[in-house]
């Protein structure tokens, strides 16, 4: 049996630490402070009795648990973050367990009145019994994603003195800036040395993701000319008049305020604009490489068509790749997230299978070489005050990463 008690005790340790990342900074990882969790983690995993851990010069922290069958058995790997999001801030975490859940409203905060409702999550009635740890509504909590690295650390410590449960090779991985979106940038993938690996990483239980959005960038630029408004007759061309037509071209269903699912977007998340110049930056969306395609050929096309019509070159357009959808991946080998799901079943955990409408760690690993699906940490809510996270989904989540090892042995047997 898990010990509920360490796991909290574990979890607290990590979350008030403060490791947020900075989007801003180029140097990895991006803030000094990250070193803090991640020299920790790495004594620990050192006095744990793992092997091989090592820390390297961008606080990348990887380690063993040997095997300790005969036969040969894949080697595989279960990676988290340990950075939290810059979109809130994670100094002074201060924590709030909340024994045997009653199914009502928990105050964060009584000063500032924050409430965390079952009425607005409700998400909550699901735990109802169980022992929630809130944040205390002025931080966020980083269950996003230190019940990660918990549930990991847990697990290992768990195999180490639990030798009667027979596992292949193990590697973890801690990495930091995950959620500046390059936690996979200098992952080492072949000294990491795992056949295949799993990021916990996802939020309620049940949760196992291998299929992620296809993504991709966009930078429009409409090119004006400015003169004076009192002399301008047939002189002036303001770019943002026609930065507005080629918004309105765009089929105005396909925004994430219309689309849920397998269904794809384009979004419009910046404007800057004056007279001369309008910048409009976007995001493009779509789990099917082919409407993928389709979508970025389309807003080429529009900047064409545009540019036709006005007979001047007002606009330009800039799309970049930013990653891929991992199921290209993991589908020839989905045998790894078979695993997954029979090592939940075995526990009396239903698995949610859904795809992600963003992208994750994984799915850059699983274009490096390493694939890489995505499992339950446990915790809701994530990057704000509300975050908050059921102690017995980290420990279910860390009998996971237990069965998993020990069924990947059985069926190499
Ligand atoms: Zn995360």
């Amino acid at each position: 049996m898990i010990n509920k008690q360490d796991i909290i005790n574990r979890f607290i340790s990590y979350v008030t630490i403060d490791t947020e990342s900075d989007p801003e900074s180029e140097t990895t990882p991006s803030t000094e402070k990250q070193w803090d969790l991640a020299k920790k983690l790495a004594d620990e995993l050192l006095d744990m009795g793992m092997s091989d851990v090592s820390i390297d010069d961008n606080a990348y922290i990887m380690a063993t648990l040997p095997s300790n069958v005969d036969h040969e058995v894949p080697t595989i790997g279960f990676i988290s973050h340990f950075d939290t999001s810059p979109d809130f801030t994670g100094a002074n975490v201060k924590p709030q367990i909340i024994e045997n859940y009653d199914g009502k409203d928990i105050i964060l905060n009584a000063e500032q009145n924050i409430i965390l409702s079952p009425d607005y999550f409700e998400d909550l009635l699901q735990y109802e019994g169980q022992t929630l740890i809130t944040t205390d509504g002025t931080t966020l909590l980083g269950a996003d994603d230190k019940a990660g690295i918990t549930e990991i650390m847990s697990a290992m410590k768990y195999l180490l003195e639990h030798p009667e449960i027979k596992h292949g090779t193990i590697k973890v991985g801690f990495t930091p800036d995950e959620e500046i979106g390059r936690g996979a940038h200098k992952f080492d993938v072949e000294k990491f040395g795992a056949d295949w690996a799993y990021t916990m990483d996802g939020s309620q239980i049940g949760e196992l993701e291998y299929e992620n959005f296809n993504a991709a960038g966009a930078v429009i630029t409409a090119k004006g000319k400015i003169v004076h408004p009192g002399y301008a007759k047939g002189k002036m061309v303001n770019s943002m008049y026609y930065a507005s037509e080629f918004i309105n071209t765009l089929p105005p269903l396909e925004r994430p305020e219309h689309t849920e699912g397998y269904e794809g977007f384009f979004h419009l998340y910046d404007i800057d604009g004056s007279v001369e110049e309008t910048t409009l930056k976007y995001i493009i969306r779509d789990h099917d490489a082919d409407k993928f395609e389709a979508k970025k050929a389309l807003m080429e096309k529009i900047v064409l068509d545009l540019n036709t019509k006005f007979e001047a070159l007002i606009f330009d357009i800039d799309i970049k790749d930013q990653y891929f959808n991992m199921k290209e991946k993991v589908e020839p080998v989905m045998h790894i997230v078979d695993i997954a799901e029979d090592a939940m079943k075995a526990l009396d955990i239903e698995p949610l299978i859904k795809p992600i409408r963003g992208g994750t760690d994984g799915s850059q690993l699983s274009y490096m070489g390493l694939p890489c699906p995505n499992i339950f940490a446990g915790g809701h809510n994530f990057h704000g005050r509300y975050e908050y996270v059921p102690v017995e989904s980290m420990i279910k989540a860390t009998e996971v990463i237990c069965k998993i090892a020990e069924l990947t042995a059985e069926r190499y047997e």
